[in-house]
């Protein structure tokens, strides 16, 4: 019988069959995709938030243990666990060398990632070069790789895994972990958790995801209905708005649209709904889907003119252009004379200032409602651009409720021999919002303690047999 049993094939899955090897346990990986999109969401990442108290190789400054966990507490507003979170954040100091020895390599934040270069490692090659990094790993190592694998049910007694049903076949193992992502690829489960709204919308059917179509939250919803326990609310997940254009599935990083900041954001009546200059962008992304979301039809529309061009990061689709504004508006599909009366109004209310976007500058509006706090210049400048934008889920925060030994619970017991990582229990340190590469610290964190729980708890019960 084999030791440990990985159910999943990104970052999370991964790390812990990785570490199960390492510990001894001879091990089983279960990746529902083909072997062409392996990898799961973890295949479209580019960096790691880290712990570090002085400077290292790419990584400026220090970013020491109560800064994350301030910026976590932050983020989540309390929805969070702190042994759990500490759990992740000291770990995310010590991982990367752990890293480096499977083959993964980092650089320096590049030009329009700066104001990241003293938190997040970046990866080199991106999530892609990472995951194929691991796999190679695991290959010389001599974990067993099955992709086209996906488990459908697991066979429980009480809090006890037994075994793994992956199509008409039952795989046991001494022990289990469990990194099968959220649920975010599954359109019937977001349709669900969201409703339908005042307007008689179903919201969720206008998302777009960000990552793999692979994760349908097959287990998480086996688990639910099985007894585990579960941590978090099922609307809430890492949203932000990209192109409308993106394809529905695995559309990645170069779809976020970054000039909302620089620009308006207007809904289908060509209203303003929200202040596009709160805050920094790289603070202010993550909501932007959710926004949009509840807008009628699930659409905005970002406006920006040619003052914005080369400030940020070019999305992979060009911005509709025209010479005018009321041409703009055509070309969007937008009623002209609603879009000429709010820019118009913008205009008339931007408040001269001094512009510079690295500080939350006094370029504001007046007498407007919403206001737009800072960087608000007149759109009057040709040619200007549009981005019809829709909410873009990036992963869902749903998950199973865990411990510091990475256990799942089962009404209020901690499995011995059942383990989860990554998506899958984010929710327990992310009940709500995001800070930018927390994904990978609790995947790389979970994913390793996991893998090495699971080879214990496997290796003992090894003995126990044999015995
Ligand atoms: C576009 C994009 C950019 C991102 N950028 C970053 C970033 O820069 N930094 C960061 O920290 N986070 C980022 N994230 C979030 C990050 O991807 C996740 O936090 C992390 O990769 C989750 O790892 P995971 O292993 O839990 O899930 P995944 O990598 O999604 O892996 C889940 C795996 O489980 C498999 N699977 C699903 N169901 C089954 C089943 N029933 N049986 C067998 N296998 C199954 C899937 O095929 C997949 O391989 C990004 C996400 C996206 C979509």
């Amino acid at each position: 019988m084999i030791d440990v049993l990985v159910v999943g094939g990104g970052n999370a899955a991964l790390c812990a069959a990785l570490m199960a090897r390492e510990s001894g346990a001879s091990v089983l990986m279960l990746e529902s995709a083909p072997r062409e999109w392996r990898g799961g969401n973890s295949m479209h990442v580019r960096n790691l938030r880290c712990m570090h108290d002085a400077p290292q190789d790419v990584l400026q400054d220090a970013y020491p243990e109560e800064e994350f966990w301030q910026d976590l507490l932050k983020v989540t507003g309390g929805a969070t666990d702190e042994q759990l979170a500490r759990l992740v954040i000291r770990a995310s100091s010590t991982c990367r060398d752990w890293m480096r020895r499977h083959g993964v390599h980092f650089q320096p934040s590049l030009a329009g990632t700066l104001h990241l270069s003293r938190t997040n490692a970046f990866f080199m090659g991106g999530g892609k070069a990472l995951v194929n990094a691991y796999y190679r790993s695991a290959q010389k190592l001599g974990v067993q790789v099955r992709y086209d694998s996906p488990v459908d049910a697991l066979e429980l007694e009480g809090d006890r895994f037994v075994a793994a049903r992956a199509g008409g076949e039952r795989i046991e193992a001494r022990s289990c972990v469990l990194a099968c992502g959220g649920f975010e690829s599954n359109r019937e489960w977001l349709r669900e958790a969201w409703g339908q709204n005042e307007r008689g919308e179903w919201p969720a059917d206008n998302f777009l995801i960000r990552g793999t179509r692979f994760n349908q939250g097959v287990l998480l919803r086996h688990m639910i209905d099985a007894g585990a326990d579960i941590i978090g609310d099922p609307s809430q997940s890492h949203c932000v708005a990209i192109d409308a254009r993106a394809p529905l599935y695995d559309g990645g990083i170069v779809t976020r649209v970054d000039c909302v900041s620089l620009g308006v954001m207007l809904n289908r009546d060509a209203r303003r709904f929200y202040d596009e200059g709160e805050d920094f962008w790289p603070k202010r992304y993550a909501i932007w889907g959710r926004l949009v979301a509840q807008q009628p039809g699930q659409i905005g529309y970002c406006i920006i003119d040619n003052k914005a061009l080369g400030r940020f990061m070019p999305p992979v689709f060009p911005g509709v252009r025209a010479d005018t504004l009321p041409e703009l508006a055509r070309a969007l599909g937008l009623d002209e004379t609603a879009f000429m009366r709010t820019l118009e109004d913008f205009n008339a209310a931007c408040r001269p200032g001094t512009f510079d976007h690295t500080v939350l500058d006094d370029c504001a509006t007046a007498g407007l409602a919403p206001p737009k706090t800072h960087w608000a210049r007149p759109i009057d400048t040709p040619p200007f651009l549009g981005y019809a934008l829709r909410p873009g889920i990036t992963f869902t925060y749903l998950g199973l409720k865990t411990n510091e030994d990475a256990a799942v619970h089962v009404g209020g017991r901690p499995s011995g021999n059942l383990f989860v990582a990554g998506e899958m229990m984010a929710g327990n340190v992310l009940g709500q919002g995001y800070t930018a590469g927390v994904g990978m610290s609790i995947g790389t964190a979970f994913g390793r303690l996991a893998g090495s729980r699971a080879a214990a708890a496997a290796l003992r019960e090894g003995v126990h047999a044999a015995a």
